[in-house]
């Protein structure tokens, strides 16, 4: 039993599993299939767990992993979404191929940020280093968000691997940290630039209807 999130409704609930059956087992770990309902959607859930052997009392097993395989699931946060579709599928690739391919995950996550800054942030379409600098230089960005976004190029090395600056989407290789991090900054960037503004809107709307019972003037 363990709490989690349903990675289609996104619902908490206490995994508790209807079927559970062992698949495999060698001299060093166990594998059994686990599979749930969520009490919300009621979708069903599929994971493979591992348990190996328990050091400190040999007649019992211990959980030593567990992962999700149905649906496909990644362990960054869900797309918001108020995000636009060609910016929420680089960021779902991203994330998916995240732990098989860094590499990959990098180069989609880059150009999911080029199309963020350009986008939301309207900067001129340039190569990926200046973009980042108009989006500073705007000094629009809460310092933390600015911080985060310079460091991309730096952790990328973006002086000594261009590449990766002008052809956003290209796959080379990454630096150590470099794909998580730059997957931390596009979901930085979705609250700034798509939820924060969605939800100043939904405010603003329901404050501009009391004014007009009120018959005053709306704010804009
Ligand atoms: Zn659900």
């Amino acid at each position: 039993m363990s709490a989690m999130k349903c990675p289609y409704c996104t619902i908490a609930f206490t995994w508790t599993a209807s079927s559970s059956q062992h698949v495999a087992h060698d001299d060093e770990a166990a594998w059994r299939m686990e599979s749930a309902n969520c009490p919300e959607c009621e979708k069903a859930i599929i994971q493979l767990v591992m348990t190996v052997a328990d050091p400190d009392n040999v007649t019992r097993r211990r959980e030593a992993r567990r992962w999700t395989v149905q649906p496909r699931v990644t362990n960054r946060p869900p797309c918001p979404p108020q995000v636009p579709a060609p910016i929420r599928t680089d960021y779902l690739e991203a994330c998916l191929v995240f732990d098989d391919s860094p590499k990959a995950s990098a180069a989609l996550s880059r150009r999911a940020l080029q199309h963020i800054l350009r986008d939301a942030a309207k900067v001129k379409p340039g190569n990926l280093a200046d973009e980042i600098d108009q989006a500073l230089a705007s000094k629009t960005l809460q310092s933390s968000v600015a911080e985060s976004l310079d460091a991309v190029r730096h952790i990328g090395n973006f002086a000594a691997h261009p590449t990766k600056s002008k052809n956003t989407g290209e796959v080379i290789d990454v630096l150590p940290g470099e794909a998580e991090w730059n997957l931390d900054v596009v979901e930085a960037l979705f609250d700034v630039y798509y939820v924060q503004p969605a939800i100043l809107a939904v405010k603003k709307a329901a404050i501009n209807a009391k004014l007009a019972e009120a018959g005053k003037p709306s704010i804009s």
